[in-house]
């Protein structure tokens, strides 16, 4: 068994992972590169392997990260089955497609503005790509084993950061390898834990958080705090979100907050048509969360649903405060754009980010202090305050991660660590060699080694 890793080193995009093993060619993820424009540049580049190749592909979850080539992979030629739990394909029928068409309508943007280098300027893939790639995937439910190429047995484990979301244990005759996808918080108010990670003979384990311990934080009260700081001076809360995980979870806190008079009876607007659909969702896969049927209930009622393009252009020319929720997460595009361009101005207002911010994007830049930002071809001066609530994260951290792997049953031979930043990476790396003692390296683009 041979494995190259193509993507989501040095960085937590583009996660991309290709086996050759008993005679075929197996992806493990197919994610789009975001954030640095040199990480970008690879999105369009012809991919390091022929997609007509390729025999099959697992995916462990539904974030663009992970799975947004998917499309132009099929497009390429790619002929094969994407295999993944049944909460990923529905969270993939509503984010490819968004996806195709977020690429379209930024290409239009920037030719009616003549902001592209290009002319025209073109979409990635299309909506239309989207929607034909879904034709491909094949769904299998956690803890069943399947075999999307002979010869190799595979199974999704619950892994606690997405509805739907899984490790991936694959396994010949020769030898097993287990890729941790990206690992949840074993104490999530949304979501179930991961699940024990079994026996492996090779591992590879993210480390977004790899240098960082979450500090023990009642995210409940902080949020309680910081609404009613910005409700008192008449300013608007507007909270960038990933459509699908923190839209909800932050939902389902304001839920809790509203339901014990904590929060004054602000407005709370959830604008994004992709996170109404995949709100829908958890009443589907109640298995996969720990709520009941009525906190469910409470999370889904606690916000004004924003479905058109006028209503979320009304936000902007709300009289009083409000809470806004919009995708997406690091501002890189979406309908937050055109928030961020009202609100971010004055300084009476909170841009409260929620979720890890990937080097390069607008998000980054912003809990980063900057004082001016690029929107839809402008400058746009930021004096609204900025916080992240990181403890709100959808992944472990450093000590998280670390007793994750303590379950393993006995050592791997070798662990390779991705998902990072090179900072983050490098201090899982002496982490585990310190606390576990086990055999484990940072891999670069393009590394390929022999799982014997
Ligand atoms: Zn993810």
């Amino acid at each position: 068994m041979k494995l190259t890793f193509l993507g989501a080193t040095g960085t937590v995009t583009g996660s991309r992972y290709l086996l050759d093993v008993a005679g075929r060619r197996v992806l493990v993820d197919c994610g789009l590169f975001q954030g640095y424009k040199q990480l970008r540049l690879r999105n369009w580049a012809a991919p390091p392997f022929d997609p007509r190749d390729i025999d099959a592909v697992v995916l462990t979850h539904a974030h663009l990260d992970h799975s947004g080539y998917l499309p132009l992979l099929v497009k390429r030629g790619f002929r094969g089955r994407i295999y993944c739990t049944p909460a990923t394909f529905e969270l993939c029928r509503i984010l490819l497609p968004d996806s195709g068409f977020l690429q379209e309508e930024q290409a239009r943007f920037a030719n009616r503005h003549g902001i592209s280098k290009h002319r025209p300027a073109l979409p990635l893939y299309t909506e239309q790509d989207a929607e034909a790639s879904l034709e491909f995937f094949e769904t299998v439910r956690f803890n069943d084993r399947f075999e999307p190429v002979p010869g190799v047995d595979v199974v999704f484990r619950r892994a606690g950061h997405l509805l739907g979301a899984a490790s991936v244990q694959l396994r010949t005759t020769a030898a097993s390898i287990t890729f941790s996808g990206d690992l949840g918080r074993p104490d999530d108010p949304l979501l179930r834990p991961p699940a024990s990670p079994a026996r492996t003979d090779y591992l590879v384990v993210e480390s977004t958080y790899g240098h960082r311990t979450h500090e023990p934080a009642d995210l409940e009260a902080q949020i309680g705090d910081l609404i009613r700081i910005v409700h008192g001076r008449g300013g608007t809360v507007l909270i960038p979100t990933f459509a699908v995980g923190r839209a909800q979870l932050v939902m389902l806190l304001l839920a809790r907050l509203k339901a014990r008079g904590a929060i004054p009876d602000v407005p709370i607007y959830l604008d994004s048509p992709m996170a109404i659909d995949a709100t829908q969702l958890y009443r589907v896969f109640a298995s996969e969360h720990r709520l009941s049927a009525e906190e469910c209930a409470a999370m889904c009622r606690v916000a004004t649903l924003t479905r058109t393009v006028e209503q979320s252009k009304a936000l902007d020319h709300l009289d009083g405060p409000a809470v806004i929720l919009s995708a997406s997460g690091m501002a890189t595009g979406g309908r937050i754009l055109h928030h961020l361009k009202t609100f971010a101005p004055n300084p009476k207002n909170l841009i409260m980010f929620t979720g890890y911010q990937a080097g390069g994007t607008r998000g980054a830049a912003l809990v980063n202090g900057a004082r001016t930002i690029r929107l839809l071809g402008q400058d746009v001066p930021v004096n609204a305050p900025v916080v992240q609530l990181e403890s709100m994260s959808a992944h472990a951290d450093a000590d998280e991660l670390v007793a994750w792997m303590r379950r393993v049953p006995e050592p791997p031979r070798h662990t390779y660590i991705t998902h990072g930043e090179p900072a983050a990476s490098d201090a899982l790396r002496q982490k585990i060699e310190r606390e576990l003692g086990w055999r484990v390296s940072v891999p670069d683009y393009r590394d390929t080694v022999d799982l014997v």
